[in-house]
């Protein structure tokens, strides 16, 4: 990776605070921190196996010195384990514990907080420091590489050795740390690369979490690996957003986001006057490319979108633990509420579940169907194992070696395009015979001009084994269950209308704007889903 990158010299790598920096100030300020991590590590790092360096925890705002520690960990033949900014020491701690962090780097100003975490975890605490570089100071990375050393093996056998953990989102239950490897990573990148056509003269505006692979590998390496430019915000903010796509000069070419991303930047859009409206419009139609997912964009959110731009969000599915599974083309049709085809080199199939399926005959003999069922993936692009999980990680693979990832799919429509249904376990409801998509509904529900946000579940009932229940924020007039039925009564049958409301303030998302609807029906409900 790092040898790719040098090739890119002294092009923009990162723009943050209005200061640009370019690809050999990261890599000269990447090499004093790999100095720094390998004299933390070499005296009394003992290596777990050869392929599996020191962990170097990253906590650090987004910007150059991020990037820098990511890259020095790499130098130093380390796996970067990137920490979230927002998440309360108790989450922070658990993570620096899990991963049996041997070296965290920071900036100065977060030093006295972090001390006692990295004390507790038994991790010498490091400093990302500003240091001045003149352009062209920068060693040559063969001298940086020398400088370096990493271990034998990642100099060898570069894509067997660990790279980067990074934690799920934890919306189902613990996060758990998926370990990539170089390979799993080159491998990834350079697909998405190609699919989505990065250039070395794009600009991506960067305003998601640095901790979750949407951020840290779609927009940040994939960026990095084209030769393009990431232009970081603190955080996310639907004003700053605009502010900077309305800029003319230095233009941002690309864009990614979680669908309530999108969702916040057209309620700020709805808001403008109309000269600026009318700017806003000219600075999304500019756009060369905007990417959604983490969570199934809702079909009124991508509608608006398109109305708006005039062009279409691209919308792919993945995990952490697999990186980007299936994506819409970049060119050719992108289909609204499905999730396109497999990416080079990935390998898709839905099995679907003998206990509840049986009577539903196209089966073959192996149980992969052109009906809904799990989700199953393998590819160059997958993880290695959950860090610290054996039982968890042979639990993820089918015995034929395929990755479960417990998310329901279908291959519908023509040309035949993956579909997601959601989380096999939340997300299908199972009533009265049928089997529901929870998506499905909340896309019909969500058009309602006074949804403003919108959870569908299933609760346990006498008579259906599980009953259809909308949970609901509302904008305005309050909304009633009768006229949500006869809103959605013509979209969709009648099986799959809503039998309870529930109205709520708003909903409880986590860092990537996700909800957990586990804990939403145990909290709301005092059911065990
Ligand atoms: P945890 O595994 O800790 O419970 P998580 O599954 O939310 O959390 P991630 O790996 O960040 O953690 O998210 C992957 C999940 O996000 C997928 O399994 C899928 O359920 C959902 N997802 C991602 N993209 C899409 C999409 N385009 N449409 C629908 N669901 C999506
Ligand atoms: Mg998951």
């Amino acid at each position: 990776v790092i040898r790719q990158i040098s090739r890119f010299s002294a092009r923009p790598a990162v723009v943050a605070k209005g200061l640009t920096f370019r690809y050999h100030d990261i890599l000269a300020g990447a090499s004093s921190i790999a100095r720094d991590v390998h004299l933390a590590t070499a005296t009394r790092h003992k290596l777990q196996d050869q392929f599996t360096g020191p962990r170097v925890a990253i906590y650090a705002p987004p910007g150059r010195h991020y990037v820098e520690a990511t890259w020095g960990a790499w130098l130093a033949g380390g796996i970067a384990v990137p920490l979230c900014l927002t998440h309360p020491h108790k989450e922070l701690q658990y993570v620096l514990d899990d991963a049996q962090v041997a070296v965290l780097l920071t900036t100065p100003e977060h030093e006295a907080e972090l001390a006692p975490l990295a004390h507790q975890a038994g991790a010498d605490l490091r400093l990302l420091r500003t240091q001045e570089r003149g352009v062209g100071t920068a060693p040559g990375v063969e001298q940086l590489l020398a400088n370096a050393r990493p271990p034998h093996s990642l100099a060898q056998w570069p894509d067997a050795c660990g790279a980067l953990i990074v934690y799920t989102s934890g919306t189902t239950g613990r996060p758990k740390g998926a370990l990539h490897t170089h390979g799993s990573l080159a491998a990834h990148v350079s697909a998405l690369v190609d699919a989505w056509a990065w250039r070395e003269d794009d600009r991506i505006l960067h305003a998601l979490p640095l901790h979750h692979v949407h951020g840290v590998i779609n927009a940040l390496h994939c960026a990095h690996a084209a030769g393009a430019a990431v232009e970081f915000l603190p955080n996310f903010s639907p004003a700053h957003v605009w502010g900077c796509l309305m800029r003319e000069e230095d233009a941002v070419t690309v864009f990614m986001g979680v669908p309530t991303m999108y969702a916040y930047l057209l309620n700020a859009y709805d808001a403008m006057a109309p000269a600026q409206q009318a700017a806003a419009r000219a600075a999304a139609a500019r756009l060369r490319l905007t990417v959604s997912g983490s969570a199934a964009c809702p079909l009124p959110t991508m509608q608006r979108w398109e109305e708006l731009s005039g062009q279409r969000l691209l919308e792919r599915y993945g995990m952490t633990e697999t990186n980007m599974i299936l994506s819409n083309p970049y060119e050719g049709e992108r289909r609204p509420g499905s999730v396109g085809l497999p990416l080079p080199g990935v390998e898709v199939r839905a099995i679907a579940d003998p206990a509840y399926d049986e009577d539903s005959g196209a089966a073959s003999s192996d149980g992969v169907v052109a009906r809904p069922g799990e989700l199953r993936v393998r590819g160059p692009n997958l993880f290695r194992e959950y860090w610290n999980q054996p039982d968890a990680t042979a639990e993820a693979f089918d015995e034929d070696g395929w990755f479960r990832t417990g998310d329901t799919g279908v291959l519908d429509g023509s040309p035949p395009y993956w579909r997601i249904l959601g989380r096999s376990s939340v997300d299908i409801i199972k009533s009265g015979g049928y089997k529901i998509s929870a998506l499905g509904v909340e896309n019909v529900l969500l058009a309602h001009p006074r949804v403003a946000e919108c959870a569908v579940v299933g609760l346990p009932d006498d008579m259906q084994g599980e009953r259809v229940v909308a949970i609901i924020a509302y904008s305005g007039e309050p909304v009633t269950l009768e006229e949500l039925q006869r809103f959605t009564a013509g979209e969709l049958p009648a099986y799959q209308l809503p039998r309870q409301l529930r109205i709520v303030d708003g909903l409880p998302r986590n860092a990537m704007g996700k909800v957990n609807k586990k804990q939403l029906v145990r909290d709301l409900f005092a059911v065990e889903p």
